[in-house]
């Protein structure tokens, strides 16, 4: 605990100093950006020392590892994220979890989402995470099929959809990691004018590129690395 109050003492409020810095520079305040601290990988510890410097959204990626994490602090503790991949027979699990699922990546897993939802009378809230880069190992939608999957999307009755995700390509080249965040903005614009969704959020940027995704619009980012460290093997 003690080493995860200070990591975050240290890395805390530079992050929300560069949050705040971009999103004004895209004509906003910090406070329309949230942070999401992602804690996979390290212990309850770290969860439990963000909890105690004030972050409220913590995320994981693993559904194994968020049930042990949720099971130790409590559904109630913190506002949950699930960010990683979804294997359809796991949405319920995920629906159990998570207050928002980030990873919606083909119709058939927000099929799954739906029912579960429904069959404990409510709705799950999502977004449907598109694939900008096009490189092949990363999930989601392809940016060129995300409208129709958005439209098989919004007639699931237990989805609500609350906006688009997606990672960018790993590099350092600002040009291309910008036209990822862009392109996410874009598809949010497009499905803005042309179908009924209505969802607000942008979930875009990480520890390697978020100041470049707030610029280009970015409402969440979700960030691990420079809050705790470097995760342990
Ligand atoms: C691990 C992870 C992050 C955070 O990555 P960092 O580089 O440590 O900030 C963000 N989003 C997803 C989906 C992740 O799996």
């Amino acid at each position: 605990m003690a080493m995860y109050a200070s990591r975050l003492a240290e890395n805390l409020p530079r992050v929300q100093e560069i949050v705040t810095a971009a999103a004004e520079r895209s004509g906003r305040g910090g406070e329309d950006v949230t942070v999401v601290a992602i804690t996979k990988a390290h212990p309850l510890a770290a969860i439990e020392a963000a909890l105690a410097a004030g972050i409220r959204d913590i995320g994981e990626n693993r559904i194994e590892e968020m049930e042990e994490k949720v099971a130790a602090l409590g559904r109630a503790a913190a506002h949950w994220h699930m960010v990683g991949h979804v294997q359809s027979r796991k949405a319920s699990r995920a629906v159990a979890l998570a207050d928002l699922v980030h990873s919606v990546d083909t119709v058939r897993l927000g099929q799954k989402l739906s029912r579960a939802a429904q069959s404990t009378d409510g709705k799950v809230s999502v977004l449907v995470q598109v694939n900008t880069s096009g490189e092949g190992a990363k999930s989601g939608f392809p940016g060129d099929n995300v409208l129709e999957g958005l439209h098989g999307l919004l007639e699931l009755p237990g989805l609500s959809i609350a906006g688009f995700m997606t990672m960018a390509p790993w590099t350092d080249d600002e040009g291309r990691l910008r036209a990822a965040f862009r392109r996410l903005r874009e598809i949010h614009e497009e499905a803005t004018r042309s179908t009924g969704y209505s969802g607000k959020e942008l979930s875009m940027g990480m520890t390697n590129d978020y100041p470049i995704a707030v610029e280009e619009g970015s409402t969440i980012v979700r960030i691990g690395t420079a809050l705790f460290g470097e995760r342990p093997r």
